[in-house]
């Protein structure tokens, strides 16, 4: 999870049925204010889409068509949050990356710990919805989706990883300036699963003095 810029509601749009929420200019507006990521899992473009109740509807009515309360998510994200999960890190508020850090495993099977950083009030569920997200929730569905989303979290890391390491490796400065670029985009929030490649950086002493400025 990212720190999200969420824009106030555009003038001329009314929200006051399950249509309205749902509509086009909603969407777009919203695709734009989550970088088109998923806020949850940071999946960039997902296939499925959902306009997301970030306090459930079961649990406050009263907020199913409050701006404030719609987010960008993907399908699997969505379910799994349901109404189970209300009081998670608000990202259009707060800098999630402040409290948590991801920590991508990948032998010998391939697991995501979401590890505190600072102790926040919301750390809690927010660790707990993270760990079903990443590594299922108890139903084959959920738990074949996190092993396709970790699959494609473990491309992303690979191909940062290399351009990382040819980064170090590379004494033309022209070369070099390329990979500095291309680091940059890869660690910036809008990019694919952006905290798992930002949590890389902020683990690692030497990552830090390299691209640390580019994670702040
Ligand atoms: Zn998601």
């Amino acid at each position: 999870m990212v720190k999200i810029s969420k824009s106030e509601i555009p003038q001329g749009i009314v929200i006051k049925t399950e249509e309205d929420y749902r509509s086009e200019q909603v969407l777009l507006i919203l695709q734009q204010d989550f970088l088109d990521k998923c806020y949850i899992c940071e999946e960039k473009s997902p296939t499925s889409i959902n306009v997301e109740h970030f306090h459930s509807c079961k649990n406050h009515k009263h907020l199913k068509y409050d701006w404030e309360n719609l987010f960008f998510a993907c399908a699997h994200c969505n379910r799994i949050k349901g109404s189970c999960y209300d009081h998670i890190i608000d990202c259009t508020k707060e800098d999630p990356e402040k409290y948590i850090i991801l920590k991508f495993n990948s032998y010998p099977e391939s697991y995501v710990k979401i590890l505190e950083r600072l102790n926040g009030a919301e750390n809690g569920e927010t660790r707990e919805l993270l760990d079903k997200i990443y590594n299922g929730a108890g139903t084959p569905i959920s738990a074949c989706e996190a092993k396709n989303l970790k699959k494609r979290i473990s491309r992303e890391l690979k191909n940062f990883m290399e351009c990382v390491e040819n980064y170090h490796n590379e004494n033309d400065l022209k070369l070099r300036t390329v990979y500095w670029e291309n680091i940059k985009k890869m660690l910036s929030r809008e990019s694919n699963f952006a905290g798992f490649k930002r949590s890389v950086v902020l683990q690692s002493e030497k990552l830090m003095q390299s691209f640390g400025e580019l994670i702040k």
